[in-house]
């Protein structure tokens, strides 16, 4: 006798990540691996936190802070929200998974691009709803077919700016066309799990335009500048109705105290954050500089990482550059057959991974 899964389960599989130092260690035998395939930040977290750390208090047999209400009221005050408008999660994908479990069903569809952030669509076929999905037009959204695809069933429309995996980003003359066009009872999800690696000036300010629409929800995380991917801790930003009714549907205790407390130390750390910025926007131009040098295709980033294009097959260049210690992302794996997302790293990893790049191009 078999179990009575849920029929959506049927084609779906569990999340593939990417490899690890020690696995490729054990694997090929090499000492000095480097990681750019997970987009995680070069530099570590701010030494605050690392001192914090070492220092703190926490209880381990307590348990956690279900409201978050110290995190809250900081990054509340930080980016000028009331704290009954923020909604934390055990990383930003559990905020995708509650606002899935809220608002997804087998009544109504959900609208989303492609290739985009996987978890979406994953999470929208757990709950049975149906997926649009709109290719990208040169790495960025089609907001005129994702408008079209839009009905009255539809629920959720998720927007990735910048988009993972392709790098680009919606402007604020985009969105608000977009928003105009947008009937009220569709919540508009914007991931910005790359917000703070933005420099292009015709990026919206997405905290401004809530005050305006209020069926838009915002994502963002402390994975990914903060350096904080191992304590699983992000955000949704919303009107309070919205966040009281998500709420509902949050485990009590989701977000663990440790991830709490060192989210309040790194968020409090605005030197780190541009230091990391500025190391990222110096690192783009080096790559940028690289692959018109090489004549390689590429999509200009706001993130953290470039998708570049090569006439290698996706996964061989992969498991060339593995050769060389460096660990990346396939393209195959991404929706990007033909290309390598790269996370950008330190001045060092940068240039290590161009050389053997230059090499296994020749
Ligand atoms: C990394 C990433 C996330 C997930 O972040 P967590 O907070 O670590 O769960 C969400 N969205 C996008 C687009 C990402 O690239």
């Amino acid at each position: 006798m078999s179990l009575k899964w849920k029929s959506q389960l049927a084609p779906l599989t569990p999340y593939k990540p990417g490899k690890s130092v020690d696995e490729v260690k054990k694997e090929l035998g090499l000492y000095h691996i480097v990681k750019l395939a997970s987009n995680e930040n070069p530099v570590g977290s701010s030494p605050k936190v690392t001192e914090f750390l070492s220092q703190n208090g926490i209880k381990a047999n307590v348990y956690p802070d279900g409201y978050s209400t110290a995190l809250r009221k900081i990054v509340s005050k930080k980016i000028g929200v009331e704290p009954t408008q923020l909604l934390f999660g055990n990383g930003s994908d559990e905020i995708i998974q509650m606002i899935s479990r809220a608002l997804l069903s087998k009544e109504v569809n959900t609208v989303m691009a492609t290739p985009t952030f996987p978890q979406y669509r994953h999470n929208a076929i757990i709950e049975g709803a149906e997926v649009r999905e709109v290719p990208l037009q040169n790495g960025k959204h089609d907001l005129t077919e994702m408008l079209n695809q839009i009905d009255e069933n539809t629920s959720v429309v998720w927007l990735c700016s910048p988009n993972n995996p392709s790098g680009r980003y919606i402007t604020e003359q985009e969105l608000i066309l977009f928003l105009d066009r947008i009937d009220p009872s569709v919540l508009v999800v914007i991931d910005e799990a790359y917000y703070e690696y933005v420099t292009a000036p015709d990026y919206y300010d997405a905290i401004d335009l809530l005050k305006r629409y209020k069926n838009i929800f915002i994502t963002r995380t402390f994975s990914k500048i903060h350096g904080l991917a191992a304590f699983r801790i992000g955000y949704g930003i919303g009107c309070s109705d919205i966040v009281t009714k998500i709420e509902a549907i949050r485990e009590p205790f989701n977000t663990n105290s440790f991830a709490q407390a060192v989210a309040t130390v790194a968020i409090s750390d605005d030197e780190f954050v541009q230091r990391c910025q500025q190391m990222n926007e110096d690192g783009k131009k080096e790559y940028y500089q690289f692959c018109q040098t090489h004549q390689l295709d590429y999509f200009e980033t706001e993130g953290n990482f470039i998708l570049i294009k090569t006439k290698l097959d996706s996964d061989d260049l992969f498991d060339r550059l593995l050769t060389y210690g460096y660990i990346v992302r396939s393209g195959n794996a991404l929706g990007y057959p033909g290309w390598v997302r790269i996370t950008i790293g330190t001045e060092e990893q940068n240039k290590g991974l161009m050389s053997a790049l230059e090499v296994i191009l020749k």
